[in-house]
């Protein structure tokens, strides 16, 4: 990718990953940072405050979607400068904002394969090949699940992997909780949970717990807490709305009965996503990598970590954002040491400010307009389902759900690049439920693609761009 003078720049500078230029095969980055979470984009923001234009590949499928892991998440109540809090995805959104501010270029892929044997070093993403002189891994930690039948339906509606982070959750106030797990974490979020629930069930699938000795005998003491032997979670039930129980088995006899709890807390290990260089650089036992002490320096000079990728510990999003800022000053100190810095020129020392996120209005009578590409709402919806010559993108999203903020740029991107031949409508199912149990809709985001009232294709989660410009074409008419 080429380094350009910069001035007031358009705000989405998203590399378009359709189209690359041989120009920017060749060219080498001064930093590649990899991973969209809190650690990535702060690593971004400095670095692109520094002038090095970092190159940010955001991460798709692999090892969680665009923004990491506070975009499965509803509010965050503990990162400073949001005394009333602030949705996951929205925290991640204004990340993101302030990233290409200031100059960071993203390739929303993932990175296939990285190459340390060489400098600098090779980065391949969509099958191409990008080089970097220096390297900051963010790609974070998955925190395991324990796929349960109906894991994805309670995700966040009484399911969670972070107890210090959702505990104080409303709805866990003065409720039966169940925590899964035998070590420290689990010991320790049972104990932090009885702080809001009315009591909470440790399940353990052993004999006796694998925490130290201190923190198992505070949970053995806690009466509070009641610690179910050899048992597991077979699944969990509920009403639309919320968990409110688990089937708890018996591992002996194979026996289920069911526990009314309101919330499921899993403490059953993270898995570091550090597949891709897991040969090339040191990590520790559990897989994460290791860095110099308090430091940001992996085992190989001019690659650094930030993160959750190479914290077993803390694992929080301020700690992330903190480690990303070490992260860029260490590598363009780096560059600078090493004289290989390709700096950028900004002709505007403020660059344009972001302002409030845009919302669409939803559209009414007043305001509808039959040639729009994305329209809101159910009015919209009708007019276009009973009226649209077009094919129709039709997306059902809720407001907590990180993965329909990924979506909808996306299908919004797909919908300019066709220039008005196919339009798009976004249904919240909070605010049009009916729309939604009409529509058969079970998740968000859903995305189904109309033609002439007639239904052509549904899509479940996030999917490639490519996807679903392919199937609208498909049903465009072929150009005389
Ligand atoms: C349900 C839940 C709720 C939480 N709530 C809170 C909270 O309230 N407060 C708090 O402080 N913390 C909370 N946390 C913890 C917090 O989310 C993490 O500590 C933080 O997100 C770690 O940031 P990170 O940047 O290191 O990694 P992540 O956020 O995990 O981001 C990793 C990024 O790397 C990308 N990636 C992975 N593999 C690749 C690849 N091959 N190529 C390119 N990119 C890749 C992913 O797509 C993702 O963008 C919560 C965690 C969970 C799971």
């Amino acid at each position: 990718m080429a380094l350009t003078t910069m001035g007031d720049q358009p705000l989405d500078r998203s590399v378009d990953s359709t189209s690359p230029g041989q120009e920017e095969a060749e060219a080498i980055e001064n930093l590649v940072i990899v991973g969209s979470g809190p650690a990535g984009y702060t690593a971004a923001i400095y670095a692109a405050r520094a002038n090095l234009s970092p190159l940010l590949i955001t991460g798709f499928q692999d090892g969680g979607i665009p923004g990491g892991q506070l975009m499965t998440t509803t509010h965050v109540e503990n990162f400073p400068g949001f005394p009333d809090g602030i949705l996951g995805p929205d925290l991640m959104d204004r990340c993101k904002a302030q990233a290409l501010r200031w100059g960071t270029r993203l390739l929303e892929a993932d990175a296939e394969a990285i190459d340390l044997s060489r400098r600098p070093f090779l980065i391949t993403a969509e099958g191409r090949p990008i080089r970097a002189q220096t390297l900051i891994l963010a790609t974070g930690a998955s925190a395991n699940r324990l796929q349960l039948p109906s894991e994805e339906r309670f995700w966040s509606r009484g399911i969670s992997a972070c107890a210090i982070c959702d505990g104080a959750t409303p709805q866990f106030r003065d409720e039966e909780l169940a925590v899964v797990g035998g070590g420290d974490s689990a010991c320790e979020e049972a104990v932090y949970l009885t702080k809001y629930g009315s009591h909470v069930h440790l399940i353990v699938r052993g004999e006796q717990l694998r925490a130290s000795a201190a923190m198992a005998d505070r949970v053995l003491a806690n009466p509070a807490i009641s610690v179910h032997w050899r048992s597991q979670v077979a699944d969990a039930s509920g009403d639309d709305a919320w968990m409110n129980a688990i089937l708890l088995q018996d591992i002996a006899t194979g026996s289920i009965r069911e526990l009314p709890v309101r919330g499921l807390f899993y403490a059953i290990g993270h898995t570091p996503n550090t597949r891709l260089f897991r040969d090339q650089l040191q990590l520790n036992a559990a897989g994460y990598l290791i860095t110099q002490p308090g430091r940001p320096e992996t085992s190989l000079e001019g690659v650094y970590a930030a993160g959750d990728v190479a914290d077993a510990e803390w694992r929080q999003g301020i700690t992330a954002a903190g480690s990303g800022c070490q992260a860029a000053l260490a590598a363009e100190r780096w560059l600078s040491h090493h004289n290989l810095a390709v700096t950028v020129r900004r002709d505007n020392v403020e660059p344009l400010e972001v302002g409030e996120p845009k919302r669409t209005a939803i559209s009414d009578e007043a305001n509808f307009d039959p040639a729009a590409l994305w329209q809101k709402g159910g009015f919209a919806l009708r007019k276009l389902y009973h009226e649209c010559p077009n094919p129709l993108i039709v997306v059902y999203t809720s407001p907590s759900c990180g993965p329909c903020h990924v979506l909808k740029p996306q299908l919004k991107r797909v919908l300019e690049e066709l220039g008005g031949r196919a339009q798009g409508v976004e249904i919240d199912i909070e605010a049009d439920q009916e729309i939604a149990v009409q529509a058969g809709v079970s998740g968000t985001p859903t995305v189904q693609l109309f033609l002439n009232k007639e239904l052509q294709q549904q899509w479940k989660g996030v999917k490639q761009r490519s996807e679903f410009r392919q199937a609208i074409e498909a049903l465009l008419p072929a150009p005389v």
